[in-house]
């Protein structure tokens, strides 16, 4: 496979927090161009199969995919895992446990939405879940939107579900160590996902990257939907000073919402190893 390739390792379905079926997903990535697709649901692996069908239905290469919340020095990470054995228990159990906590977290961010006059959150937010397993903060948001409350996710996000706002409840998910594990057990290859998402210090990012790859993860996503050019530049610069391979995924997760449509973002600078080199015999 090339390095000048239009995968797309990164997007979610009905399976976790996105909108489309993973068969909508394929048609959609296979008429934007995608020829190397993964479905990253977060903590699922419910629709690998589907998904892997579905590619092969229009053509495309498919690796099988998540994408692991983790804690890490107080912060969510997300760890993208692909072209792991999606049937190998250790993965399974590990992500049943990492979505154990989902229900009574909802619980609790229901009840503190509600102390500042927004009723019935849990309730509204489950219409929007796909899976019972799996109710996450955009659920929430989708339903605040829908209740006229705010004109769009990325507000609802900023007033209310991030850390010091009235429906944040922490949450603590997997470690990075158990993530990279499961991930590299099954065969596959762990990636630090959106990296200039996460707020952290020089030295908190430094050391997130040094236990990665202690931990035998290999590659950084730096072509994402949530990355600007700059961005690609700086964590294209990270890659190679770690020694990590680079993945571009959009992280697409609704036509209404998402800001890169499958497919649609610039291919991985030249000079790095695109990640698929490290699990070419994992490609289906
Ligand atoms: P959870 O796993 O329940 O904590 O929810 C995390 C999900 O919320 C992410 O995967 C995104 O889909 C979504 N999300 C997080 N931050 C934002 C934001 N600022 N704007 C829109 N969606 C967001
Ligand atoms: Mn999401
Ligand atoms: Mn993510
Ligand atoms: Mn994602």
């Amino acid at each position: 496979m090339p390095s000048i390739l239009n995968a797309d390792l990164h997007c979610h379905s009905v399976v976790s927090d996105g909108t489309l079926t993973p068969e909508e997903l394929a048609a959609r990535a296979a008429a934007n161009g995608v020829e190397l697709w993964a479905l990253t649901d977060h903590d699922e692996i419910g629709g690998q199969h589907r998904a892997a069908a579905a590619a092969r239905a229009h053509g495309m290469k498919y690796l099988t995919g998540t994408e692991i919340s983790v804690t890490f020095a107080g912060e969510t990470v997300h760890i993208v895992g692909l072209g792991f054995d999606p049937d190998d228990p250790r993965m399974r159990q590990g992500l049943q446990a990492t979505r154990g906590g989902r229900g009574q977290r909802a619980q609790e961010m229901s009840a503190q939405l509600a102390k500042v006059g927004i009723a019935g959150a849990y309730k509204g937010a489950l219409r929007f879940v796909g899976n019972p397993e799996l109710i996450s903060r955009t659920h929430f948001a989708r339903f605040l939107v829908e209740s006229g409350i705010c004109k769009d996710t990325s507000e609802v996000f900023r007033k209310y579900l991030t850390e010091g706002k009235p429906g944040y409840v922490p949450h603590r998910w997997a470690s990075l160590r158990d993530a990279v594990a499961w991930i590299t057990q099954g065969g596959g290859v762990a990636v630090i996902a959106h990296p200039a998402r996460y707020r952290f210090t020089a030295n908190e990012e430094y050391a997130l990257f040094t236990e990665f790859k202690a931990h035998g993860g290999q590659a950084v996503e730096v072509v994402t939907g949530s990355h600007t050019p700059a961005e690609y530049v700086k964590y294209a610069a990270t890659a190679r000073e770690f020694g990590l391979a680079a993945s571009r995924g959009s992280d697409f997760h609704s036509p209404d919402e998402s800001h890169a449509d499958l497919g649609s973002l610039p291919y991985l600078p030249g000079e790095l190893t695109p990640v698929w080199e490290l699990v070419a015999d994992r490609i289906q």
